[in-house]
């Protein structure tokens, strides 16, 4: 770790007279920091961020523009209550709209080819219970998302695609895909624009609420002095804040090269969600199986875990691709931020600090209106 002290040069030009903080530059952070500009562009707002680039979730998801496949929603309706989970697909479906509008649709590759929920042999129970529920739901979320037909079942579509062992399809078809990459580097570009100053490779390591301020100390080990601070750093809220209810989950994903006349397009969900994937490129993404080792998994380290890699290969090569070779070119993992609910924390924590964290599998959808929600508390 690199330590100094700021010169007098550094102090008084690059870090003097910021009116916000805002701690991790992911969707969330960006988002609150964009949004603090618009509710008032006198504001001088910085973004402090640990990494060379975001290093979290953001620019490491699979990007699916998703808000709901049906075995996802009935696990999370026995779970948490209808209520709750309707008021988060409505948060999910707004957010989308609204990154939609904030990044423009050509800017992140935004097409809607839908999401589709595959149930294989063994899995007739839970297909039928969708399949029954197919009307309900398009009547409840078609509401929120204007699609009355949203939720169908296709299989029909499944020798187009070719996998392997899968019985049912059934699609949600308003759902959409983002390419990751553009969407963060265009989310970057307009913070910059708007006069949004991101400083990369500060991570701070301790805060402290006091009456002159809010007093951040950096891992160099110097400390800047902010009046109010916003902390979206996700799954890696502990370090600050040791007692907020989130926990790293860390996920495996694969790239496989390009696939020849690929014919798969769309969002997948296998195995009521554990396992994930879509086109890219002419390539597949994939990831997930946290399942198999959630105990190993339960952290905010990156690096590999060989058990889930040699499942989803597993997976790539007897399900997904059966029918021709196919090769993996890179993996690498992201770190999401979970808790006993399934819903963002976004509240202050004292007079000069909100948090705005814990956005699961859903922050492509949500982020944007998660950092909103985060700026409009802090100017309370
Ligand atoms: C593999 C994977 C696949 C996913 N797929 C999808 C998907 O398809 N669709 C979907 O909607 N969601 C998906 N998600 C979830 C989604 O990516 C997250 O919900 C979202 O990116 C969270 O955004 P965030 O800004 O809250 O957090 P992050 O993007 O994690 O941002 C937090 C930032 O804070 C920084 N930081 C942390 N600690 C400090 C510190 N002490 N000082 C300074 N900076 C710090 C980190 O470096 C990081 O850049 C996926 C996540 C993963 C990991």
């Amino acid at each position: 770790m690199l330590r100094y002290n700021l010169s007098y040069w550094e102090r008084e030009t690059f870090f003097k007279d910021f009116d916000v903080a805002v701690i991790g530059s992911g969707i969330v952070g960006l988002a609150a920091a964009m949004h603090l500009k618009t509710l008032d562009p006198r504001l001088n707002v910085a973004v402090l961020e640990r990494g060379v680039l975001p290093a979290g979730a953001s620019t490491r998801n699979a990007g699916f523009a998703c808000f709901g496949s049906m075995t996802e929603l009935l696990d999370d309706i026995a779970q948490f209550g209808e209520d709750q989970v309707l008021t988060v697909v409505e948060k999910r479906w707004r957010g989308l709209q609204r990154l939609r509008a904030l990044v423009g649709d050509a800017n992140m590759d935004f097409q809607q080819l839908g999401g589709y929920e595959m149930f294989t042999d063994d899995e007739e129970d839970v297909f039928q219970q969708c399949l029954e529920r197919i009307p309900e739901f398009n009547h409840k979320i078609g509401a929120i998302t204007q699609h009355p037909e949203g939720y169908k079942l296709v299989d029909d579509r499944l020798p187009d695609f070719g996998f392997r062992g899968v019985r049912h399809l059934i699609l949600n078809q308003p759902e959409g895909q983002v390419h990751t990459g553009k969407m963060m580097s265009t989310l970057l570009r307009i913070a910059e624009s708007q006069g949004i100053k991101i400083f990369n490779g500060i991570a701070i390591r301790r805060m402290e609420d006091t009456s002159q301020g809010v007093e951040l100390e950096t891992d160099a080990g110097w400390t800047l002095r902010v009046p109010r601070i916003l902390i979206a750093v996700n799954a890696f809220v502990k370090t600050l804040l040791p007692g907020t209810d989130v926990i790293p989950a860390r996920n495996q994903v694969l790239i496989t090269h390009p696939i020849p006349g690929l014919s798969i397009e769309g969002c997948f969900h296998y195995d009521r969600g554990y396992y994930y994937f879509r086109n890219i490129d002419g390539r597949i993404l994939l990831g997930g199986g946290r399942h198999l080792d959630n105990a190993s998994e339960q952290t905010a380290e990156f690096g590999p875990n060989e058990l889930i890699r040699s499942a989803l290969v597993q997976l790539l090569r007897t399900v997904v691709c059966p029918a021709r070779p196919v090769e993996v070119d890179a993996w690498w993992t992201g770190i999401l931020g979970l808790g006993s609910v399934k819903k963002p924390i976004v509240e202050r924590y004292s007079d000069n600090v909100v948090i705005a964290v814990r956005l699961s599998g859903m922050g492509v959808a949500i982020g944007t209106l998660i950092g909103q929600e985060g700026a409009e508390l802090l100017l309370k």
